[in-house]
Parts: structure tokens; C-alpha cells; sequence
């Protein structure tokens, strides 16, 4: 007899996001010290190249390859003492490295892209796509933790890059996961959408947030809601999560029940807020909107709580 806790589907909505396809073993367990030399010393080892935000590709008649062999790596000067082992593939270790080249001296044959772009334009492959998210927020991160945040001396990387050590006071430091709410508002008929003051001409989408310490997902829902909008929430369900290195948030897509209806927008954040209707939504989604509005496209995980809610019943 087989235990089930529930009737879980068998792909969660968060299998469809994008950052999603990462199908690296992490092994988390065995991050030893020595971990990145032993990688680099096998023959199997496929490193990404990674500066400034953006992912080298080789780029050829097949489309882009950002896998490389560590010899192979060499003429773009990576940083190795300060490689982070992602874990293993099916085709042996998998490293993250800092070039040491600027994008401005890469040959014909190699483009610098910035993620969000490798993203959403397909670059590379759903797998390649998560080893690069988490390849991303493991940099960032190292980047901007080079000091003991309790001591001010310069920290040392550990266990592969997934720790900092303190050699002065021997504190140890841990990656960062920021997570951020994101909601759709809904009833039946109608859902809320905003247009911060950044975004592309025309779209819209789910408010978001992040969360603060203290709080748990479903009162970050509720605060972030009736602070940008002025709409207080009954029900607020969990949905999916993403992945999300800008630099390093994990998304976490919630559905709200509101119990009010009169929007009061706060326009220091957002430049205009309403609710939509399901046809609307459908069309925006779809890009046949007559007003030109659009919804986020299929990599945020926006799209997703928008399209699951405008094909539910
Ligand atoms: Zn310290």
C-alpha cells in the first residue's frame, strides 16, 4: 500500500515557470571544501561562463552554446579559485565561473548576454536556463558578501561556494534566497492588475512585494494588496513559485479573494491600477487586445497566475 498525503498533480504549476528545467543534482550534502578542484580536474567538468550580469555564448549555425570545457574556458582568464560547483548533470560536474575578460574583448564567435534576455528570448534550453539562474544568484550574491557583514574581514568562499568563512571571528555565511510575494486578486469575473512606472508600454500585471521579516507568505499578500492597491484580502492560496536571480529572489505566486472593491492605488508605485475582466485578460494574454495591452510573457511567473485563473472555471 502506497502513502498519499494528497492527490498532488503530477506537474506542479510551478514546473511551467520560467528558471524552472534545472535538473542539476546538487549532492548539498557532499559540498566539501575542495569540491570546485576536484571538479576542475575532471575531464567531464562543463562550466558557465558568467560577468557583469550576463551569460558568454558561444554562438554558431546551431544557436548558442553556453557549456564550456575548462581548457577550453582558459582564453577568457576565469577566476577558478572563485568558481561555484552548481552539482552534477548527467554529463559530470557542472561549474559556475567569473570571466575575467570584459564582454568588449570576446571574439566574433562568443556573445555576452545579459539573463533576462537568454531567458526570454530561448536562448538556451529550460535545463540550461535554471543552471544559469542558479549559477547567477550563487555570483551575485559572492559579489556582494566579500566582507564579514559581523567583523568587516574579508570572507573566504567554502563548500564549493554555497558558504563564506570568517578567518577573523569564524562566522560563517550562508546564500541568500529573497523571497517576494506576487498575487493575483481575483473573483470569478474580474481580476486586479497594475502598470508599475518601469514597465514596457501596455502591460500589466500581478502586484508584488517583498516579504518582510516576521511575516508569513499570506500576510505579505494581504499587506502588499491593500498597501498598493487599498484592497483588503480574504482567501489568499499559495499557487507556484520561480526561481528569480535579480539577483537572487524566489517568487512566490499566491491567488487573493478581495473583500472590497474600490481601488485606491498608491501612485508612488504604480501608474495606474483596475480591475479586468476575463474576456480582457484573455485577449491581452493572447496579444489581441484592441488597446494594445499585454500581460507578462510565458517566462514570469505573472503569466502563469494569470493564465491559470483565466482558464479555470
Ligand atoms: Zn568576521
Amino acid at each position: 500500500m502506497s502513502f498519499r498525503l494528497f492527490d498532488a498533480p503530477l506537474r506542479e504549476p510551478s514546473q511551467f515557470v520560467g528558471f524552472a528545467g534545472n535538473t542539476i543534482d546538487r549532492q548539498s550534502e557532499n559540498r566539501a571544501d575542495d569540491s570546485v578542484d576536484k571538479a576542475l580536474a575532471d575531464p567531464r567538468t562543463r562550466l558557465l561562463l558568467m560577468n557583469g550580469g550576463r551569460l558568454y555564448l558561444k554562438s554558431g549555425d546551431g544557436g548558442f552554446d553556453p557549456w564550456y570545457r575548462v581548457a577550453e574556458s582558459e582564453p577568457f582568464k576565469p577566476s577558478f579559485d572563485q568558481g561555484v560547483l552548481l552539482g552534477f548533470s548527467e554529463h559530470g560536474p557542472v561549474v559556475a565561473v567569473l570571466a575575467g575578460i570584459d564582454a568588449e574583448q570576446l571574439p566574433e564567435t562568443v556573445k555576452a548576454i545579459d539573463y533576462r534576455s537568454v531567458y526570454m528570448q530561448g536562448l538556451i534550453d529550460e535545463a540550461a536556463a535554471g543552471a544559469m539562474a542558479q549559477g547567477a544568484a550563487l555570483m551575485a550574491w559572492h559579489a556582494s558578501h566579500r566582507f564579514c557583514s559581523k567583523c568587516g574581514t574579508q570572507s573566504q568562499m567554502r563548500a564549493g561556494g554555497y558558504k563564506r568563512h570568517c578567518p577573523n571571528c569564524g562566522t560563517e555565511h550562508f546564500p541568500r534566497t529573497d523571497p517576494v510575494a506576487i498575487m493575483l486578486t481575483a473573483t470569478r469575473e474580474k481580476c486586479l492588475l497594475g502598470r508599475g512606472r518601469h514597465f514596457a508600454p501596455g502591460m500589466y500585471s500581478a502586484l508584488a512585494g517583498f516579504i518582510e521579516p516576521g511575516e508569513t507568505i499570506e500576510a505579505a499578500v494581504r499587506r502588499e494588496t491593500l498597501e498598493e492597491a487599498g484592497i483588503r484580502l480574504g482567501r489568499v492560496v499559495y499557487h507556484a513559485s520561480q526561481p528569480w536571480p535579480f539577483p537572487y529572489s524566489l517568487m512566490i505566486g499566491c491567488f487573493g479573494e478581495p473583500l472590497n472593491e474600490d481601488i485606491q492605488a498608491d501612485l508612488n508605485e504604480l501608474e495606474d491600477c483596475r480591475w479586468f475582466f476575463r474576456d480582457e485578460v484573455r485577449s491581452m494574454l493572447e496579444r489581441t487586445h484592441k488597446d494594445n495591452l499585454v500581460t507578462p510573457p510565458k517566462g514570469a511567473i505573472a503569466h502563469h497566475l494569470i493564465r491559470a485563473w483565466v482558464d479555470s472555471q
